[in-house]
């Protein structure tokens, strides 16, 4: 078996016993690369040197006064959107395309600086995040390990392409209306969104700020929790971070499940969802119910207004988070100085964002326009609240929820790109999660008869991460499929 396949917490144990050395971890990454970066294009930019540089000098702090971190050296891909210092971060974007943060995100201080990860390079994604496929990258699409016919999902494609393809052990994504839970369900891997709150949000570049959370990227469930629990906490440079203990979830995990209470809400089981992916997923709540859980039907009524919804918010947001990129304050001048300011302006954007961040400025900032606001985006908030509501209702009567993550299985790269209406009705079973600020988590149930990975998705009520991860842990280990690796041909 190679360095690459193995478990995070496998690895983290193998170097505590000194049976291996960080650096040949960083190099089992990096011959991964070398030998199938070019067929999935999971990464934008890597840090190779610099990697081996830092791993050598963590290898040096074992059994020295200077301890070792908790994640030991293991190679991290980090989403091209969350800030380090020193080096380039675009968000896919031409207009950011020389972009160098002058600072560190905190996700960032905490996994490299404090708990010793190494960071290998930065993925692909969606321009700024805005999409399901990471088609809408200015450096190209990824391509899915499974099937490099298909996309990998998205936005944080280029992340779940790297952990599913063993180029690096740790990733990091953002979720913004199901941007780590839809590459992690298409790509076969385990990924979290947080309670929004849980994890700041300074330095990671803004997409729709009432939305966004960073999660992890992982292979299983151990590593998702253990990296959860580094990344969680209270800071001072985000006000909308909150200070609620974090709990001990690589300990929590391992309890039983006996007598909890999974909801089964009808309307993420409706008509568009895929049979096949309805079927592998009622065998997992099968399962859990052979473990000791319990299942009852509850309702979430305004689901169906929920991509209308999710759309009108994170567009207005996105149009007034992006007025900054004009190449003055931020982002990359046209070249063409004619005219007057607007006219720089105006071509400064043009030529700096692609078709769907266009898309979106435009109808955001249409919906946010007087005469239209209350119509539109006051609409949107009352129907967010009345969703809140719906998610609190259904917890009255259960401990967690179960759904598939998404409608499908990962589809062929151009198949949707021209239709966007379609592409963001993908979004109907992760967006509500958003919409709520709940915490939700994917992890792979099965696959379909094309060997294509499905998802279960478990919701938990706030800040109830330790519920969500103890049943996907359960599960996991019920299903034993989550060393299989695909065969990247
Ligand atoms: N697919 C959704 C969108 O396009 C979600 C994006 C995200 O979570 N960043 O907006």
């Amino acid at each position: 078996m190679k360095l690459y396949e193995y478990m995070g917490f496998e690895l983290i144990e193998k170097i505590r016993k000194k049976e291996i050395k960080i650096e040949e971890i960083i190099n089992s990454c990096f011959n991964r690369i070398n030998e199938v970066e070019s067929k999935l294009h999971s990464f934008v930019k890597l840090n190779r040197e610099n990697a081996l540089k830092q791993a050598k000098l963590f290898d040096s702090f074992l059994g020295k006064k200077k301890k070792l971190g908790r994640l030991s050296g293991l190679p991290l891909a980090n989403k091209d959107l969350i800030c380090i210092k020193d080096f380039p971060t675009t968000c896919c974007s031409k207009i950011l395309e020389s972009y160098i943060p002058p600072y560190n995100a905190t996700v960032i201080n905490k996994l490299i600086d404090q708990e010793n990860a190494v960071h290998v390079g930065n993925t692909n994604m969606d321009e700024f995040a805005m999409g399901g496929t990471t088609e809408n990258s200015c450096y190209g699409p990824t391509h899915n390990p499974w099937d490099l016919e298909r996309v990998p999902g998205g936005s944080s494609g280029g992340s779940a392409s790297a952990i599913a393809s063993g180029q690096a052990i740790f990733a990091l994504g953002s979720d913004t209306g199901g941007s780590i839970r839809c590459p992690a369900s298409y790509c076969g891997v385990v990924g979290l969104k947080p309670t929004y709150g849980r994890v700041s949000r300074y330095g990671l570049i803004a997409f729709a700020n009432s939305l966004d959370q960073i999660g992890p990227i992982t292979k299983c469930v151990y590593d998702c929790a253990l990296l959860l629990e580094v990344i969680s906490g209270k800071d001072n440079y985000d006000s909308t971070s909150v200070n609620v203990q974090v709990d001990n979830y690589t300990e929590e995990i391992k309890k039983s499940i006996q007598e909890k209470v999974i909801g089964i809400p009808k309307e993420f089981f409706s008509e568009g969802i895929d049979n096949v992916v309805k079927k592998e997923v009622m065998k997992s709540i099968e399962k859990l119910e052979e473990l000791g859980a319990r299942t009852t039907e509850v309702t979430i009524p305004h689901l169906e207004y929920a991509i209308a919804t999710y759309y009108l918010i994170c567009m207005s947001e996105a149009s007034s988070n992006l007025a900054r990129y004009d190449g003055l304050r931020y982002g990359k001048t046209s070249q063409n100085q004619e005219g007057d300011i607007y006219d720089v302006f105006s071509r400064t954007r043009s030529d700096g964002f692609g078709r769907e961040v266009k898309r979106r400025i435009i109808l955001g900032t249409y919906a946010l326009s007087a005469g239209y606001y209350d119509m539109y985006y006051i609409k949107a908030l009352k129907v967010r609240a009345l969703m809140k509501e719906d998610f609190q209702k259904a917890f009255d009567q259960c401990d967690i929820l179960a759904s598939p993550t998404m409608p499908s299985t990962a589809f062929k790269i151009g198949e949707k790109i021209d239709d966007p209406l379609k592409m963001y009705m993908d979004d109907i079973l992760t967006c509500p999660i958003n919409l709520a600020g709940l915490p939700a988590i994917s992890i792979p149930c099965g696959f379909n008869n094309e060997n294509l990975p499905i998802g279960i998705q478990f919701i938990g009520n706030y800040f109830e991460e330790k519920v969500i991860l103890n049943i996907a842990y359960k599960l996991e280990q019920e299903l034993n499929i989550f060393r299989k690796m695909a065969t990247i041909k």
